[in-house]
């Protein structure tokens, strides 16, 4: 037929575990082709995930800043947002990006080919609805890199344009007056924040009885204190039980735990809560490919599934549904396919939230370690005494690390405060390292930096702390 392609190794779905496996592969030689339904490359990431949503938290960050700069005797007007200029600078960040992706497919001789894919056969996949018209990529190995979608609930009327999921939320269509953020996790957050910012009132509700959960209560305490000064309200321990479509707005019953039931109405709702992965979409079954009732895909060390010559990376494959966990299983799938020896080995994975202050954690938290039965010590640095935090305006942060009692190395740490993002990176690799409270304690941190609280936590947990600041 017309459209008939063969790679040695096809990757399907071009988010950053896709797109990485793809350039790793076609750098190790292969002949490559990647499948995207798509109109742009980037996935979920960079089209409406990670990127355009930290690039509206950067103007978040400056419009907050601004207007807490009255305590430091500097006060400006009240921002005037221009939301269709804000949403143009946001697309302009994510296709200058995707943009380069396609540059760097060109440039190492990846073809794209457009549409949505499906096995056929243990060697082929069809591909449909691209602009190229129907046609067939046959294969001798594939990577599975299709990703996930956010999760629907069935008493929602998503068919409501008031109702958002975090891909409409990015869209900024308007700022509502009341918006309900469906899901205290952390892409709810991060958008709650956005929106926050540019002057929506917000009320988050979560099932759970923390916000964020996954990381340690303390460590979340600081922003919850925060946002609870900002915010609207905050609901815990309270699940949404219906929502109902009206003219004037949409109705939301809650119920609390003391099965206490209320309602609201909202001019806009963002339901995060969760995302599923994409496995059930791409008729996995023809090639052999066991698919859970959820939708992952099991693969082992190596990106394998069940079936030999086809691997599996990213959201697909299970928890945590991250970016830079699907980048890395994307280098050892195109490594391992490409006859090198290679395996994911990593210890730990770190998690962030963008939020303000930022929450990040890394390898065990305590609360993990009670659950477990695993014993473990800790340093923790309240940045209260920190210069620099001070120095910056804000006091409300905290550093922790969790040591091993037996060897005193690095087990897990969490970090709350401004660019707990960036710092946390430096406990991964203490953790990867097998790093001590010494090493932490003595290394000599810049001063005065925010990285230094990590130094002090190992001091604190050590004892040998001398003077703050
Ligand atoms: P995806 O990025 O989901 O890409 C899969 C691709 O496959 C898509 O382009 C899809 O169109 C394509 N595809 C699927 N099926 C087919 C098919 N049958 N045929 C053709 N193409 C197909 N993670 C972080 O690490 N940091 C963050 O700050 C962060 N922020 C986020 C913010 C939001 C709002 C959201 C929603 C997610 C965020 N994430 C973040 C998660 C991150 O986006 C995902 O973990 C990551 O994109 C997963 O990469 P992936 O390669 O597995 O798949």
């Amino acid at each position: 037929g017309a459209g008939q392609h063969h790679a040695e190794i096809v990757v399907l779905g071009s988010g950053p575990g896709g797109y990485t496996a793809a350039f790793r592969a076609a750098d190790l030689g292969k002949s490559v082709i990647l499948i995207e339904r798509n109109p742009t490359l980037g996935g979920v990431c960079l089209n409406v995930g990670c990127i355009p949503s930290k690039a509206l938290l950067h103007a978040a960050k400056v419009i907050t800043e601004a207007e807490e700069m009255g305590a430091q005797g500097i006060s400006f007007a009240k921002p005037r947002v221009d939301l269709d200029a804000l949403r143009g600078w946001k697309d302009g960040v994510v296709s200058q990006l995707t943009g380069g992706l396609d540059g760097l497919a060109r440039a190492r001789k990846v073809k794209v080919v457009r549409g949505t894919g499906t096995f056929s056969g243990p060697n082929m996949i069809a591909v449909s609805g691209g602009e190229d018209g129907d046609t067939t990529v046959s294969f001798d190995q594939c990577i599975i890199a299709a990703g996930s979608e956010p999760v629907e609930l069935p008493f929602i009327p998503h068919d409501d344009p008031r109702v958002m999921d975090s891909t409409g939320a990015l869209e900024l269509a308007e700022i509502p007056k009341r918006m309900l953020v469906l899901g205290g996790g952390i892409i709810g957050l991060e958008m709650a924040c956005v929106y926050d910012a540019l002057g929506a009132k917000i009320t988050v509700v979560e099932f759970m009885d923390q916000l964020m959960p996954g990381a340690d209560k303390d460590m979340v305490r600081p922003l919850q204190k925060r946002i609870e000064g900002r915010y609207e309200k905050i609901l815990l321990k309270t699940k949404v039980t219906a929502m109902e479509a009206q003219k004037k707005g949409l109705k939301v019953t809650f119920e609390d735990d003391k099965g206490g039931v209320s309602t609201d109405v909202f001019d806009r709702v963002l339901v995060s809560v969760g995302r599923r992965p994409n496995g059930k979409l791409i008729n996995a079954g023809a090639a052999g490919v066991a698919v859970d009732e959820r939708g992952f895909i099991a693969v082992d060390r190596q990106q394998r599934t069940g079936v030999p010559h086809i691997f599996a990376i990213g959201d697909v494959v299970g928890q945590p549904m991250l970016a830079h966990k699907a980048v890395h299983e994307g280098k050892v799938a195109a490594e391992v396919a490409a006859g090198h020896k290679r395996a994911f080995d990593a210890q730990v994975i770190p998690s962030v939230a963008y939020t303000d202050p930022e929450v990040a954690w890394v390898g065990l938290t305590e609360t993990e370690a009670k659950t477990r039965g695993i014993k473990v010590e800790k340093g923790v640095f309240p940045w209260a005494a920190s210069g620099r935090s001070l120095s910056n305006g804000r006091s409300e942060g905290m550093t922790k690390l969790l040591f091993d009692p037996e060897d005193d190395r690095v087990v897990g740490a969490a970090i709350v405060g401004t660019n707990a993002g960036d710092l946390i990176a430096e406990a991964a690799l203490a953790i990867e390292m097998g790093a001590d409270a010494v090493d932490l304690g003595h290394t000599i941190h810049p001063h005065p930096t925010l990285s230094e609280t990590l130094n002090f936590a190992a001091e604190m947990f050590e004892g040998t702390i001398t003077d703050l600041m």
